[in-house]
């Protein structure tokens, strides 16, 4: 399909003002080739009532939203459109706080449901695999960070990192919190962001020895013996995670917790690895493409997310 976006604010105010353009931007999102019926894949809708679709071949009835992380919202879909464009075009994201005040939102819960949502987009597995030669290593964050003015007000929580390496620079990252750096947390976290084949570099500790079965060439740089930090041989990775902390400490003030943190990482791995992307409108693009292709993610399940992320973590190791 065409890539269709607002270009800036005024473009967001003509075309995403009204509750009727939005909810026929998502719908060419959702179905860029059409409406295909959800039960039975049948072509043809009636529209029935403001919001409501009937499937002119099984009679079901279904919307734009259900389905998806706009399911069951009392938001007004224009103030999702809004909420989308603030948190793509802001150089380093939006906090709750900040987020209600620029959309004039009476609770702060929602704002920070609304955030918790569109992170769910961010980062979708399987997809866009990191490829060629990746850096990857464990590090704790959380407390006080060395060097870094502020606390992080979370329990040290141990993070695994993958950059792709570009030259001298770095490509494209994945990351994810785990339970411990054993090759039953790595393994798995690797098969769900590197493609097979490629080259993982990481230091010389065991969790990663299964790697070479796993389908992946593995070089190792010992740290033993060496002068070096682990910063200075695997300095990517080590960048990335100064990063994240400086991100973590200045636009979320260090107020994260743990059982949340994976969702602050997939929404700066949606940042990080969109950068370099001129146009900001883009990422509005691309957050509501995936907005309206993932599950929804009921209030509950955002305020105890029972960890439906960690169990990847156990599975898929041989
Ligand atoms: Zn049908």
């Amino acid at each position: 399909m065409v890539e269709e976006y607002p270009r800036n604010l005024r473009e967001l105010e003509s075309n995403f003002g009204t509750e009727e353009a939005c909810r026929a931007y998502l719908g060419r999102l959702r179905w860029p080739d059409g409406f295909h019926c959800p039960r039975c894949g049948g072509g043809q809708a009636w529209p029935v009532r403001a919001v409501l679709l009937e499937c002119a071949a099984c009679g079901c009835q279904t919307s734009v939203t259900a389905g998806t992380i706009f399911q069951d919202t009392r938001t007004p879909l224009a103030v999702w459109c809004r909420a989308m464009w603030w948190v793509t075009t802001q150089k380093n994201g939006a906090s709750a706080l900040g987020l209600q005040r620029v959309l004039g939102l009476k609770k702060y819960e929602t704002a920070w449901t609304m955030l918790h949502k569109l992170r769910r987009a961010m980062v979708r597995p399987g997809r866009d695999l990191l490829t060629g030669r990746v850096e990857v290593d464990e590090s704790y964050i959380g407390g006080e960070e060395e060097g870094l003015p502020g606390r992080l007000n979370l329990k040290k929580a141990l993070v695994v990192v993958a950059a792709q390496e570009d030259g001298p620079g770095i490509g494209r990252i994945r990351m994810r919190q785990i339970i411990d750096a054993s090759a039953g947390s790595l393994i798995p976290f690797i098969k769900d962001s590197v493609q097979p084949g490629s080259t993982i570099h990481s230091d010389g500790w065991l969790g990663y020895a299964p790697l070479d079965r796993n389908g992946y060439l593995h070089e190792v740089t010992f740290l033993k013996g060496k002068k070096k930090a682990p910063s200075e041989l695997l300095p990517r990775v080590h960048r990335v995670i100064s990063l994240l902390k400086r991100w973590l400490l200045g636009t979320h003030q260090g107020a994260v917790s743990r059982k949340h943190l994976d969702y602050y990482l997939d929404e700066f791995t949606f940042r990080f690895n969109r950068r370099r992307s001129k146009n900001r409108g883009k990422l509005f693009f691309r957050l509501a493409q995936q907005a309206v292709a993932v599950e929804p993610a009921p209030y509950d399940r955002i305020v105890h997310p029972t960890s439906a992320k960690a169990n990847l973590q156990f599975v898929g190791v041989t």
